[in-house]
């Protein structure tokens, strides 16, 4: 069994739990699962942001004020978006890549699969999920 996060073409987000990868694809494609909330058909799999930090950034701010998580969650998200490239889908190869030299050393994010990052995980690179704050302000 192998669960997904899906959202609906009217963002209304649920997991799916499918026999395998393959039948997951098969029934995506075939109109198969719909959305608990609406029962909408035009579900897509959700991807996730993260982030790889390969090189320490010098300008970390450490004041000791109080601050609820939610602030934090913001600024590690503000931290990353300000000194890290965005490399979007590309952000699995390109993290594989740098972790094994082959691309310049530099803090990167972008967007991934739980799978993907969970590969990656397992390889030993370490991959931080982003926290998504716009969805959480909603
Ligand atoms: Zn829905």
């Amino acid at each position: 069994m192998i669960s997904f996060d899906l959202e609906c073409d009217k963002e209304h987000r649920f997991e799916g739990i499918f026999k395998d990868y393959n039948s997951f694809e098969e029934q995506i494609k075939n109109n198969l699962v719909a959305c608990p909330l609406c029962n909408s058909t035009k579900v897509k799999r959700l991807f996730s942001g993260c982030s790889i930090q390969a090189r320490p950034v010098s300008k970390i701010a450490k004041e000791n004020t109080s601050r609820t998580f939610f602030e934090l969650v913001k600024e590690l998200r503000a931290f990353v978006e300000s000194n890290f490239e965005n490399v979007g889908r590309e952000f699995p190869e390109i993290a594989r890549a740098i972790y094994y030299g082959t691309e310049e050393a530099r803090g990167i994010y972008g967007e991934s699969t739980f799978e993907e990052m969970k590969e990656l995980t397992e390889e030993g690179i370490p991959v931080l999920p982003l926290p998504n704050v716009e969805k959480m302000e909603h």
